[in-house]
């Protein structure tokens, strides 16, 4: 196991916030290994040693899950020679849970994802079988119309020659930009192709010029997150992820 300050092995039990983790350590509260503990900053290692709390065990966590709103130019992986990842972008607190990305978002898209180190759930999302609703906002080059929501309902032919499952397609509003028309889109698909809104836009001759998730599954993106910044789940949100 990893050794991680007591006061936040406490706060990642659930139990207490990190300012409440501090004052129960302060209040003599918690044992470690049968000793009481004063100091919030000892490094324990959860995995190996015992805390109490008022001489009741306390059962550390296997689990973490958060949803990000990824920003721009960070990519949806662990470990990266080039780029910054969205693991790079977490507090040390929640490094130790070794969470990863459930899918992937491409580097320039933005929005909800979900980071975990429960992988029963992520592939319960991630299941193809599953057909996990996800819905995207996006900012498309041309000017979108019934007929591309027919085309995406019915589905289209990608470039490899995949045919879409169908998608729902609603056309927000339509503008002239630089003397060019553009479109601002909300489209659900049921499956998660490379690229594939992407792809699905170019199959019928226009162009994604900023693409965002807005929701995955039952889960909306929190409107109160800003692009890199991300929260834990709460019970309710969980209870709807399962
Ligand atoms: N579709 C894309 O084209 N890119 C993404 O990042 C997600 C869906």
């Amino acid at each position: 196991g990893k050794k991680l300050r007591l006061d936040k092995i406490l706060s990642h039990l659930g139990l207490a916030t990190r300012s409440e983790s501090k004052k129960l350590v302060k209040q003599g509260r918690i044992t470690v290994d049968g000793t009481i503990i004063k100091d919030s900053g000892l490094q324990v290692d959860p995995e190996v040693s015992a805390i109490e709390l008022d001489g009741q065990p306390v059962r550390y966590r296997e689990f973490v899950y958060l949803m990000l709103n990824k920003p721009q130019d960070v990519i949806s992986a662990t470990e990266d020679r080039h780029d910054r990842t969205v693991i790079d972008l977490l507090d040390a607190e929640y490094l130790a849970f070794e969470p990863f990305p459930v899918g992937r978002l491409d580097k320039d898209t933005e929005g909800l994802l979900l980071l975990t180190n429960d992988g029963k759930l992520a592939h319960e999302l991630l299941s193809p079988r599953k057909h996990v609703p996800k819905t995207y906002e996006a900012i498309v080059f041309g000017a979108v119309d019934e007929a591309d929501g027919a085309a995406f309902k019915a589905g289209v032919e990608l470039d490899d020659g995949y045919k879409t499952m169908p998608a729902e397609l609603e056309i927000i509003r339509r503008y002239e930009q630089d003397g060019a028309p553009h479109s601002d889109i909300r489209l659900t698909i049921m499956e998660g192709k490379f690229h594939q809104v992407k792809r699905m836009f170019e199959a019928v001759g226009k162009k994604v010029v900023f693409l965002k998730r807005v929701s995955m599954g039952p889960l909306p993106l929190d409107p109160e997150l800003s692009p890199g910044e991300y929260r834990e789940l709460d019970e309710e949100e969980l209870r709807l992820l399962r």
